[in-house]
């Protein structure tokens, strides 16, 4: 038997878990606060799994990088293998938030997508719609 201390990640909570492994089989989680912290323990025991977040050139952009993420988790022992795929990617402008700058990353069937807007070069970076009520209420 092993026993095992983790800090379940799936919301702000981060409960204490504390996880008994007997050989690579979980005979028990506790401490965890809804069965999410459940299912992450045991995932992070038997087949961890993490969301990648980075940056990629942008050619012709207000600015020259995009921050992309990983639209789901992927395999921990591929991140590595990730990070060289997506390093590779050429963006051009202009990208929208949840344009998929890479798709199947490293076979994982999860997609790299953009999660901000880069305009092209030249153009004016969208703003904040304001809406009348909101103009008349400051104006007030
Ligand atoms: S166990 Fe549940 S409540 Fe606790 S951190 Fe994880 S998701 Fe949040």
């Amino acid at each position: 038997m092993e026993e095992r201390k983790l800090t379940c990640i799936v919301c702000p909570m981060g409960c204490q878990l504390n996880v008994t492994l007997n050989g690579n089989t979980i005979s028990r989680v506790t401490g965890n606060g809804c069965k999410r912290g459940s299912a992450y323990a045991r995932e992070e025991c038997t087949a961890p799994r993490r969301v990648l977040t980075t940056t990629v050139p942008v050619a012709g952009g207000a600015f020259p990088l995009v921050s992309v993420k990983t639209e789901r988790t992927v395999p921990k022992e591929k991140i590595r293998q990730c990070m060289e795929e997506i390093h590779h990617i050429h963006a051009s402008a202009p990208i929208r938030i949840g344009d998929v700058l890479l798709e199947n990353v490293c076979d994982t069937n999860v997609h790299v997508v953009a999660t901000r807007n880069v305009p092209a070069a030249g153009t004016k970076a969208e703003s904040p719609k304001v809406r009348n009520e909101d103009r008349s209420e400051s104006m007030q």
